[in-house]
């Protein structure tokens, strides 16, 4: 199987609502996780058995899955800023960005009253989805 043909099938074999979440919690936080969570391995097991194909490795999780659910393209990294959280868009904004611009990623919010981080971080981004976000927010 290709890595399209791997992603195509898992969407189809688990489905849309499943498949989005799968991606979008391996790109939720930055920098990435060092591993899947149990249900994200459990369903990639319960792929490869199906199709009875070789299982797929954490290390090429990222390769494979390398493309927006929202839109289906394919995703660039960039170092980006890390924000306070504190200024932060309307919480409107927010709630419509899981369905129309999950993997925007134009900056990292991040707790800087609290907490101290370096200033900016590698993050993975769709340009369809930062598209959506110019858009809206002219
Ligand atoms: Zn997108």
């Amino acid at each position: 199987m290709t890595e399209e043909q791997i992603r195509n099938g898992f969407e189809e074999f688990v489905g849309n609502k499943k498949y989005n979440h799968f991606v979008l919690t391996l790109y939720e936080a930055f920098p990435l996780r060092d591993r899947l969570f149990f249900w994200q391995k459990q369903l990639l097991k319960d792929f490869s058995d199906e199709f009875n194909i070789d299982p797929i490795m954490f290390e090429n999780v990222h390769n494979i899955f390398n493309h927006c659910p929202v839109h289906n393209h394919e995703l660039k990294n960039e170092n980006v800023p890390i924000v306070d959280e504190g200024q932060i868009l309307p919480e409107a904004f927010y709630k419509r960005e899981k369905d129309f611009f999950p993997m925007a990623n134009i900056n990292a919010p991040r707790d800087l009253e609290r907490f101290s981080y370096p200033k900016s971080v590698d993050v993975v981004y769709c340009q369809k989805c930062r598209e959506v976000v110019k858009n809206m927010t002219k």
